[in-house]
Formats: C-alpha cells, sequence, structure tokens
C-alpha cells in the first residue's frame, strides 16, 4: 500500500495544481463521520466531503438502495429510456420544496451545473436577460457559475471575459460593517445605475453563504428581497447547495425566514456522495423550457436517484432535523465557552444556523482583523491531530463545521476535543 508521502508525489505529477486539496490525507475508506488514511490513521470528518455527507459516510440503508439499483442498471439516460426512481425522487422534492406548489423537478450532476440550469429557466420563464447575485457568494466554477460567484481569488483570476448581464450586490455581514440596508440600498443603486428591474430575471442568493463563510442572511433581508423580486416581476432563486438538505435543522435553509423561493438549486447531501444536483421550482417556471432545452447525458443518473430517496428515508426515520438543531447547539455552547476563555481571544465570532456552525478568528476583538494564517495553521494542525476541519470565508478566517448529522455526541465531543487543542497548539506558533 502507497503512503500519503508517495501519493501525494504521484498526484503532484499526474495532476494539475489548479485543483487544491485541503490536507494531504489520501482516503481508503470511510464510515459515517470517521475517515482512515491510506496509512490506516483514523480522523474524526467535520468536513463530509464539503456538506456532502448530512447522512454520513456509507449510511447502511443508503448502501443497500445503490447496490439493489446497481443489480438493475446503472444507466439508460433519463432522455433515451425514463426510469422510476429519477420521477418518484422529483416527486418528494416538489413536496419538499420552499416553492408555492405545484412544484416540478430537473435532475442533473454537479451543483455548477444546478445554478446553470436555475438560470436558464429563469431567463426563459421571465424572457429577460439580467441575473443579480451577491459578494462572497459562491455558485461554482463554469464559466457563468463563476461569473454569479463573487470572490475573485482563488476562482475568478484569469478566466474572464465572462458572460455578461450578471452583477452583484453586497451581502449583508454585520460583523463587517455590511447592515442588511447597505445590500438593499446598493441594489436601489443597481438599478438606476446598471440595469433596470425590468431586465432583471433572477436574484440568486445563498439563505447561509458556505465557501464565502458561513454568514447568514437576516431573516428580515431575505423577506424584503423577496417583496423587491415580486414588485419588479423578478424571480428568486436560493442555492441550498450548501446550507440546504437539512444541514441548518430545516430541509432548506430559507424556511426559517418564512418566504418561498420561484427556484431552488440542490446538490450535495442530496445523495449522500454521489453526484446528484437538481433545480426545483414552481411549475410554470419550470415548465417555460420548451422539450429538449434542458436536460444532460448523466442528470439524474438511477444509481444516484436511488441513493437520494433513500437519504430522505434515514432523514426521516432518524429525525435528522431534529438531530441538526441539537448538534447545532451543542457545538455553539462548547465553541462559546471556549471563545469566554482569554486564552482565546482570537475567537471573534461564533455563529450557526442548525448544524452549520462557523468559527471565525481574528487578530484581536477590538480590530476584527481577519487572521487568515491562524485559521490555516489550525486547521493543518487539526489534520495532524485526526480531525477535518475545512476552512472558508472572504478573507479566509474562518473554520466551518459540517459533520455528519448521523454522528453520535461521543464522536463529535472527540472531534471537539481535538479541535480545541488544535486551536492552543496553533495560537503557541
Ligand atoms: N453553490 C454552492 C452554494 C456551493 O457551495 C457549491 C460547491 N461548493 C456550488 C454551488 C457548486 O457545486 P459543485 O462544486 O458541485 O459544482
Amino acid at each position: 500500500m502507497s503512503t500519503n508521502q508517495e501519493l501525494l508525489a504521484r498526484r503532484q505529477a499526474a495532476v494539475p495544481r489548479g485543483v487544491s486539496s485541503a490536507t494531504g490525507i489520501f482516503a481508503a475508506k470511510a464510515d459515517n463521520a470517521e475517515l482512515w488514511d491510506v496509512e490506516g490513521k483514523r480522523y474524526i470528518d467535520f468536513a463530509g466531503g464539503i456538506g456532502v455527507l448530512n447522512s454520513g459516510h456509507r449510511h447502511p440503508k443508503v448502501m443497500a438502495a445503490v447496490q439493489e439499483q446497481l443489480e438493475r442498471f446503472t444507466h439508460s439516460c433519463f432522455q433515451v429510456a425514463p426510469y422510476e426512481p429519477y420521477v418518484a425522487l422529483a416527486e418528494k422534492l416538489n413536496r419538499l420544496a420552499p416553492c408555492p406548489a405545484p412544484n416540478k423537478t430537473i435532475f442533473l450532476t454537479t451543483g455548477a451545473e444546478a445554478i446553470e440550469n436555475a438560470v436558464k429557466i429563469a431567463r426563459a420563464a421571465t424572457k429577460r436577460p439580467a441575473v443579480i447575485a451577491f459578494a462572497g457568494g459562491f455558485h461554482g466554477r463554469t464559466l457563468l457559475t463563476l461569473a454569479l460567484t463573487g470572490k475573485v481569488d482563488p476562482y475568478k483570476r484569469g478566466f474572464g471575459p465572462f458572460p455578461s448581464d450578471i452583477y452583484h450586490v453586497p451581502y449583508p455581514n454585520r460583523l463587517h460593517g455590511i447592515e442588511p440596508k447597505h445590500s438593499l440600498q446598493a441594489l436601489e443603486f443597481l438599478f438606476k445605475a446598471d440595469v433596470e428591474a425590468a431586465r432583471v430575471a433572477a436574484i440568486l442568493i445563498e439563505p447561509v453563504q458556505g465557501e464565502g463563510g458561513f454568514y447568514i442572511a437576516p431573516f428580515d433581508f431575505m423577506r424584503e428581497l423577496r417583496r423587491i423580486c415580486d414588485e419588479h416581476g423578478i424571480l428568486l432563486i436560493v442555492d441550498e447547495i450548501q446550507c440546504g438538505f437539512g444541514r441548518t435543522g430545516k430541509m432548506f435553509a430559507v424556511e426559517h425566514s418564512g418566504i418561498q423561493a420561484d427556484l431552488v438549486t440542490v446538490a450535495k447531501s442530496l445523495a449522500a456522495g454521489l453526484p446528484l444536483s437538481a433545480v426545483v421550482g414552481r411549475a410554470a417556471v419550470m415548465d417555460a423550457v420548451d422539450p429538449g432545452g434542458l436536460g444532460g447525458t448523466y442528470g439524474g443518473n438511477p444509481v444516484a436517484c436511488a441513493a437520494g430517496l433513500a437519504v430522505l428515508k434515514v432523514f426521516e426515520e432518524e429525525r435528522l432535523l431534529e438531530r441538526s438543531v441539537k448538534i447545532g447547539e451543542h457545538i455553539i455552547h462548547r465553541l462559546s465557552e471556549l471563545a469566554a476563555r482569554n486564552r482565546f481571544s482570537c475567537i471573534g465570532e461564533v455563529r450557526g444556523l442548525g448544524g452549520m456552525v462557523a468559527i471565525e478568528l481574528v487578530e484581536d476583538r477590538a480590530s476584527n482583523k481577519p487572521a487568515a494564517a491562524l485559521t490555516k495553521r489550525w486547521a493543518e494542525i487539526c489534520a495532524r491531530n485526526g480531525l477535518i476541519l475545512l476552512t472558508c470565508g472572504v478573507y479566509g478566517n474562518v473554520a466551518r463545521i459540517l459533520v455528519p448529522l448521523t454522528a453520535s455526541d461521543a464522536l463529535i465531543d472527540e472531534g471537539f476535543a481535538i479541535l480545541e487543542h488544535s486551536l492552543e497548539e496553533a495560537i503557541e506558533g
């Protein structure tokens, strides 16, 4: 068996630098919220493959559903010979979606593809071109989704020109001085300076930013956005690719604000690691595209759809939404205790919605200056000590917790202990 070092050397020779990895851990196997590397070292997984494993690695029920589908067929292409798992999962998502019924669903393969399709559908339905997104938002790496992504480094640099008629306004972020009213003002200015509201097809927002730093859009801000969309005939697209699928204690994060969206994009934890994404939305909007206008060879792969159906069963049977709330409360409580101690004065903020929890590190609380190098060092030390912890944030100073919601309290506490002493090590330098 190769070592991590040997594999790293081979990887560096065979794979371009542009695909970076957060750790040098080469995975050999995983189970629920634990992962083992090729050298047999065990890790507690607080990353969940970037929010893909809300129902854990290899849940037995998901594995059984996948195996059963593998025995039947792995691909027929929905556009050639359709199949029931696709339709059944669409029916379930249509009922769950935070959109006014009746709803329809199309399945795709990646998050970026879901966003691409949501924009296509919104343009077809409104016959308008423009899309407004938010600074700090992340929507994917294809050229249209990169245009929508609101972060230059490392995503956008060098890849332009981007598709036109995409605009950005600031995402509300009180910690960094952006009040909701500033974002709304920017939107108003945008309508005056750059694009009239009547040319805007959609406003695209993550109710909780993922890669951007787990900042939570205030619920009254979301309601105001809904009102503005209604006033101007603009569609509201919520990107729930990272914050959805139970992460925040509700199936979709937008539900916290009590509003409904026109279209929702879903991926990641939808199929527990099998590549599957979806656009769910109002039937009248979804049906705006003529036959043949949407699709893709692999979109809604039958094995992935079977996994998605099993994931939903696990959510129900194991009450994962309630579990998400409990996990979030527990972790925030423990983090707040840490933050209250003098030696952890680098903890600038602890925030979360359900089990979507973040810790923001600063040089000191008075200056609120982001401590990106410390955050990076912390994550590296965590990995050395057996915990996979991811960073994020427009300033690179946020650690995010995306532990599977199926993890036991004991495992979460074990991971938390590593997180704590690794932060001490990181502070000591
Ligand atoms: N939107 C959000 C909110 C995401 O977090 C991501 C992935 N991190 C994407 C879109 C893109 O998904 P994918 O990488 O599957 O294309």
